[in-house]
């Protein structure tokens, strides 16, 4: 089975517990919940069966070893993250809106996140990796886009391939040198898994059509749209498949997309239809927003197949 390595940050969210509630003046929380995109993507993808390590840096505290013990359970291969005596894991504080919009208040770039490294670990988990998955959100420091582009090009240099989920806010782009890690990044793309509108992050064409065309003028194998509880679509060169959402009661819709990411690169490295495996990814993607917390809906392939199974009787 091919295996597929990611890196970036590791965290902690800690939640406010009820809607609305103001980070200004004090109110119960909860968590705190393993977190991060990558760490997230990679646990999800090892729960599905697939080999799947991670890169990245925790404090020597209990968050980190939360973390570390998660990923462990779900079959990750956590041999390349590093813990740090004087330093912290990384803390995400959020709290959901009237609008179901989120706010948080993120410690990641000063935390031990970014003091992830290409050490002998992760050299050596490189060394026989098949794939390499790129979140935008790890690209939050030089230090971090340096790791992010070295593990990327070790992987292509040995015939691999490389998924990338831009998962970046427009005012990240601002930063120096952000635009040009990224469009490296997108030159070096086999998957591409934008959701929303971050597909015209990337293309100046007018419409979703004109845009994907471009990608995959561009030498992309495939261009995965995530469209939340609408739909998810497939293209590549020979044509498009669309699959609506699973319809399920949305809880918290953080870490939806690497879920639906983890599944679909997991499906594809082992040569899965398009059409199965966005079905997979689609179900991925429900499952997590069922839970509260961004990891408390990663779900095993048994039981993902059985959710599938289930949704097909009621349909
Ligand atoms: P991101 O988290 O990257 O912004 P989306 O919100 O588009 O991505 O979610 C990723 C995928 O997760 C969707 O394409 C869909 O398959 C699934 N998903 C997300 N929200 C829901 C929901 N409320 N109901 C069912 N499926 C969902």
């Amino acid at each position: 089975m091919k295996k597929l390595v990611c890196a970036g940050e590791i965290l902690v969210e800690i939640m406010a517990e009820r809607i609305g509630q103001s980070f200004l003046e004090p109110g119960p929380l909860v968590g705190p919940f393993p977190s991060g995109a990558p760490a997230i993507f990679v646990g999800q993808a090892a729960a599905l069966g697939q080999p799947a390590g991670l890169i990245g840096a925790v404090g020597e505290d209990d968050f980190g070893q939360l973390n570390i013990d998660r990923l462990r359970a779900l079959g990750a291969d956590v041999s390349a993250i590093t813990s740090h005596k004087g330093h912290a894991t990384g803390t995400a504080f959020v709290t959901y809106l009237a609008d179901a919009s989120r706010h948080f208040v993120f410690n990641i770039r000063n935390s031990a996140a970014g003091l992830m490294a290409i050490d002998d670990a992760a050299r050596h988990l490189l060394a026989d990796a098949d794939h390499f998955h790129v979140m935008g959100s790890s690209l939050f420091s030089d230090k971090a886009t340096d790791v992010v582009l070295a593990a990327t090009a070790a992987v292509k240099a040995r015939g691999g391939t490389v998924s990338f989920d831009p998962n970046v806010r427009r005012e990240i782009l601002q930063v120096s040198g952000m635009r040009a890690a990224l469009d490296k990044v997108l030159a070096e793309t086999d998957v591409f898994l934008p959701s929303g509108d971050e597909l015209f992050l990337f293309s100046s064409a007018g419409d979703e059509k004109g845009a994907v065309d471009d990608l995959l003028g561009r030498g992309i194998s495939c261009v995965v749209l995530k469209k939340g509880a609408d739909c998810a679509a497939y293209h590549d060169r020979q044509g498009a498949v669309a699959l609506p959402a699973f319809p399920v009661e949305e809880v918290d819709p953080t870490g939806a997309g690497d879920c639906f990411g983890a599944a679909f690169v997991s499906m594809w490295l082992r040569g899965a239809a398009p059409v199965d495996a966005l079905r997979v990814a689609n179900a991925c993607g429900a499952l997590a927003v069922t839970r509260k917390g961004p990891m408390e809906g990663i779900y095993r392939l048994a039981d993902v197949e059985a959710f599938i199974a289930r949704a097909g009787t009621r349909a």
